[in-house]
């Protein structure tokens, strides 16, 4: 059998939807070989995230043309997701490893670059260390090692050890309650940046952020550069909370980076901030993930445990548009196995959604009452998910240039496909991260007959509809204009003569 999808599976595949949720999967050593991405694909990935803490330019620019080769013979649509590292703050060498630390040692972290013994590690950060005050907590090794600052002098920091354990070479060094003034964005994320954005990637994930002038620095210089991508802040940072609203308002969309968050605020606060971030983000009508550790004993045993499953089936049910995959699918044993049940427990949460769904279209914002574009947009969402209710359409067909109208529609979380139509290849794309939608590319149209005429025969050709379907079509008219949605219509396929 060939192994690129005949239109009619893509068809078949379509008529048997069997998911809404999207799934982010992390590429990796375990995942790179273009035979494994095609069953990922064919398994439900809808946006591959290139991690650029590990790997080189190169093995990454070679994964990311095999998803467009391998995307493109599927005619599945994957996005792809740069993820910059940002400032993580991590340790110098350590030899010989690991170095046993216990309870109540004294050591000593320091600007200067050595390999660590005897009691003294280096950590290359001067910014960092100007920043940490004695009596300052530090976390190691993803919190596995507790350090107490008991001097410090802007260049050394000498520590008392609270929780010992085995210190290894490079692990992460966080200070949760410490205000950083890092920079955002690293020499090394410069370089990783430009090198992605040469790569025409959908989305980058910006590490770290802590405000919404992080967001706006990236911005700045992806205007120098005069390239684009649509910007997910991680949220990871206990600052990046405290400023979550705004920080929701200048992006295009949030990961709820909960392995850092973990880290950066008691891990049992985690499920709290990730109810909170993803109830803002329908709000606001942005794409959200929930990252990391989501079928973590995957990476060595081929089920996930029940606590797993309930954890990927509940942040569903929170309302979340994407679920992602870390070292389930870079690294781990059975990356085509993790998306496959990923995509098995959104099929069953979503069959429950409007059951027990404590978000989504319950976070309706309030319209203001007046006459404004996001009123008319939001009114129009609202009336499609009812009158959707009621006849229960083949499709909910959106028709969009920035993406802006259907992402209003997917917000109310219709029981419906939604076929998002686009002349604009970036914003097909980068409608694969939102839940419920299928991104179509259509040719560009100026008339609403025309545009009536062009996009029934484009879902007709894909099998997507027949003749008597009925849909609800919505647009912003005249087209072209971001953040108008204006004009919804019941129509019934064929009875225009479009076909
Ligand atoms: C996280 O910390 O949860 C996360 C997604 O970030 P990274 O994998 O880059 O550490």
């Amino acid at each position: 059998m060939s192994l690129a999808a005949s239109s009619k599976e893509q068809a078949l595949r379509f008529s048997l939807e069997s998911k809404q949720t999207k799934i982010v999967a992390t590429i990796g050593p375990s995942s790179s070989d273009p035979e494994v991405l095609r069953a990922m694909i064919r398994a439900g990935m809808n946006v591959a995230r290139i991690n650029f803490s590990h790997g080189d330019h190169a093995t990454h620019g070679s994964v990311i043309n095999h998803i467009r080769r391998i995307s493109a013979e599927e005619d599945s649509v994957v996005a792809i997701l740069c993820d910059i590292q940002g400032p993580k703050i991590r340790l110098g060498m350590i030899e010989p490893e690991p170095m046993m630390l216990e309870i109540g040692d004294t050591i000593r972290l320091t600007s200067d670059v050595l390999v660590g013994s005897n009691g003294v590690v280096s950590l290359p950060h001067p910014e960092f260390l100007r920043d940490i005050e004695a009596g300052t907590t530090l976390l190691l090794d993803d919190g596995n090692l507790q350090f107490s600052v008991q001097e410090a002098d802007g260049r050394n920091l000498v520590c008392e050890v609270v929780v010992g354990g085995a210190l290894k070479a490079r692990k992460g060094v966080s200070a949760p309650n410490a205000r950083l003034t890092l920079s955002a964005i690293t020499d090394k994320d410069r370089a990783d940046i430009e090198f992605a954005l040469a790569q025409d990637c959908d989305y980058m994930a910006m590490s770290f952020v802590r405000t919404a002038d992080d967001i706006r620095e990236l911005k700045t210089l992806m205007a120098e550069l005069s390239k684009d991508a649509a910007i997910i802040a991680k949220i990871e940072m206990g600052e990046a909370l405290e400023n979550i609203e705004d920080i929701i308002a200048i992006c295009d969309g949030i990961m709820v980076a909960r392995g850092d968050l973990g880290i950066e605020t008691p891990a049992e606060e985690v499920p709290y901030h990730q109810k909170r971030i993803i109830k803002l983000c329908n709000a606001a009508a942005k794409p959200v993930i929930t990252a990391t550790q989501m079928l973590e004993s995957m990476t060595e045993n081929p089920r996930p445990t029940r606590a797993e499953a309930s954890d990927v089936y509940n942040a569903i049910l929170d309302g979340t548009d994407a679920i992602m995959l870390s070292a389930e699918s870079a690294s781990g044993q059975y990356p085509v196995r993790a998306v496959e049940v990923m995509s098995e427990i959104a099929a069953i949460a979503e069959r429950n959604l409007q059951n027990f769904s404590s978000s989504a279209a319950k976070t309706r914002p309030s319209a203001s009452g007046g006459a404004s574009l996001e009123d008319s947009s939001i009114a129009i969402s609202r009336a499609t998910f009812d009158i959707s209710e009621v006849i229960k359409p083949k499709a909910i067909v959106t028709t969009s240039m920035s993406g802006y109208t259907t992402r209003r529609v997917a917000k109310e979380r219709p029981g419906t496909p939604i076929l998002s139509m686009t002349p604009v290849a970036t914003t097909q794309r980068r409608m694969a991260l939102v839940w419920g939608v299928t991104p179509l590319l259509v040719e560009e149209f100026t008339t609403i007959d025309e545009m009536i005429s062009i996009i029934i025969r484009a879902a007709h050709d894909k099998g997507y509809v027949e003749r008597g379907d009925r849909l609800v079509i919505i647009a912003g008219v005249p087209f072209g204009i971001d953040g108008r949605t204006n004009l919804i219509k019941i129509h019934v396929v064929g009875e225009e003569g479009e076909i």
